[in-house]
């Protein structure tokens, strides 16, 4: 009679077993998720011009106009900080179904934070936000991000409300659009918008254009006046503060300043 080792089933069985869900999960990963294409990005066709720069293949520009709009923004970014904390992973493309994969939504360009270990950060940028005030917004949000988020080991909450988060990116984004003196559309700000119920991105991101654009202009202003009234050392204490204490409201709303 042949006695069947169920120990030694169950030992080759298992490990195997998770060896094949670990697989699974990371054929997910790279293949379907925003994440995995930006980890992935060398091998999906898209050509490294310089440390961390990525454009597709026949990408529409050469690749000394995109290095000098990309040297331009930064050299903006670099104005407004100080010196950088680290390089995001930058990605151009004119290829919109890669673009979709990695979380395109039709907007000029997007961030991507990752904190794990420190805050990585992948800046994806469309045709429509190919030039300097786009990718010096981008750029700006990155910064932002990691100076917010360096030596946390992991997060998945945004430590600031996302009226500041904007705010902060559109100081270096100096399209007249989001300007109040020069914005064709001041007069149609009957009221500012409450920031307060502008923390998440249901809540910023709304779908009436309008709506959506006071937004953006009232939180450049809100950040703009208070780099105003405490300067830029009280900018970068105060981003400081966010990160040592994580309260974004006792930090930002302090009277001691
Ligand atoms: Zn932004």
């Amino acid at each position: 009679m042949k006695v069947i080792n169920m120990q030694k089933i169950k030992s080759f069985v298992f490990p195997a077993l998770g060896v094949l869900c670990l697989g699974a999960a990371l054929t997910w990963v790279f293949c379907f998720t925003s994440l995995g294409w930006f980890w992935t990005i060398s091998w999906r066709g898209y050509t490294e011009l310089t440390d961390g720069v990525y454009v597709n293949e026949d990408f529409q520009h050469s690749k000394q106009d995109v290095l000098k709009v990309l040297e331009e923004a930064e050299k903006r970014v670099e104005n407004f900080w100080g010196k950088l904390t680290g390089k995001p992973t930058i990605i151009i493309s004119d290829d919109e179904k890669d673009l979709c994969q990695m979380g395109w939504t039709g907007n000029p360009a997007l961030t991507t934070t990752v904190v794990f270990f420190g805050a990585h950060n992948y800046v994806l940028i469309s045709p429509d936000g190919f030039n300097v005030d786009v990718a010096a917004h981008e750029l700006t949000h990155a910064e932002l991000h990691r100076r917010l988020y360096q030596g946390r080991i992991f997060s998945f909450s945004q430590s600031v409300p996302l009226w500041f988060d904007e705010g902060v990116a559109l100081q270096n984004d100096w399209r007249e659009i989001y300007d109040l003196e020069a914005c064709s559309a001041a007069a149609e700000m009957e009221a500012t918008p409450d920031l307060d119920a502008l923390e998440t991105p249901e809540q910023f991101y709304v779908s009436d254009p309008q709506i959506r654009h006071n937004n953006y202009v009232a939180s450049k202003q809100e950040v703009s006046g208070w780099i105003l009234e405490h300067g830029m050392e009280g900018f970068i204490r105060l981003i400081d503060q966010i990160r040592i204490e994580g309260d974004f409201r006792s930090a930002y709303y302090d009277e001691t300043w």
